[in-house]
């Protein structure tokens, strides 16, 4: 089994790639490594290698490692029940699955409680698959005129995932029909919205992602499989 050393470096090596190919600048790719089922002391691993935003799928076990890791800067990347939500208010860096109206809504309430400004990206299913959460492509520019009244929330941008696999020139359609959309978006102006981060790609897509335009990517398995 590899070490998450090497790991990282080929991971790291895998977005140079990307960025050579797509002529982007790799300081402009934010890895996020997803720590879910991972124990601590592995996480503390990647982080003394310089890897600190951490990605978690569920509140119970963000919160759970959350007083033992205190410089990790943490992302929730999976799907947020509203009544979750006041349990993680002011403990995340960015919260990547914000997919209803109804959610953006008890965030800022819990936020503006708080005294604070939580910060989110909207997930997109784009690929429409039953199984999948996020709003449909079509729903988002509702969904941005909605949070722009919503106080206590700034939404930084989109996030979304492809279907397991699916074939390559999919996957490219999919990322790159996100793409357009936060360009579209980032176009415009609003208070509160702005397009500064597109969430795209895990282990197995991650390099086609940032061909399509990613900037944070996704990757768990990649790092500590
Ligand atoms: C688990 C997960 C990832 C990471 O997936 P890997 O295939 O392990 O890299 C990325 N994003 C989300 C939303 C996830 O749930």
């Amino acid at each position: 089994m590899a070490t998450i050393k090497e790991n990282l470096s080929n991971v790291y090596k895998k977005i140079e790639e990307a960025c050579a190919k797509s002529g982007r600048k790799t300081d402009e790719i934010t890895l996020l490594a997803v720590t879910k089922t991972v124990p601590v002391e592995r996480i503390r691993e990647i982080m003394d290698l310089g890897v600190i935003c951490l990605g978690e799928n569920r509140v119970q076990e963000l919160l759970s490692k959350y007083d033992e890791l205190p410089d990790a800067r943490w992302h929730i990347i999976g799907h947020l029940q509203t009544n979750k939500v006041k349990s993680i208010i002011g403990k995340t860096e960015l919260i990547h699955s914000v997919d209803s109206i109804r959610l953006a809504e008890e965030i800022g309430r819990q936020s503006v409680n708080k005294g604070i400004i939580t910060d989110i990206l909207l997930e997109v299913n784009v690929s429409g698959e039953e199984s999948k959460y996020g709003m449909t492509l079509d729903f988002v520019d509702e969904m941005i005129d909605n949070c722009t009244r919503i106080e206590g929330i700034n939404v930084r941008g989109l996030m979304t995932m492809a279907p397991l696999g699916a074939e390559e020139t999919e996957i490219r359609r999919i990322f790159s029909s996100l793409y357009k959309k936060y360009v579209d978006i980032s176009t415009k102006k609003y208070d509160n919205i702005s397009m500064e981060y597109l969430s795209m790609g895990m282990s197995g897509d991650f390099h086609i992602a940032i061909e399509e335009g990613a900037n944070i990517v996704r990757v768990g398995r990649g790092l500590f499989q």
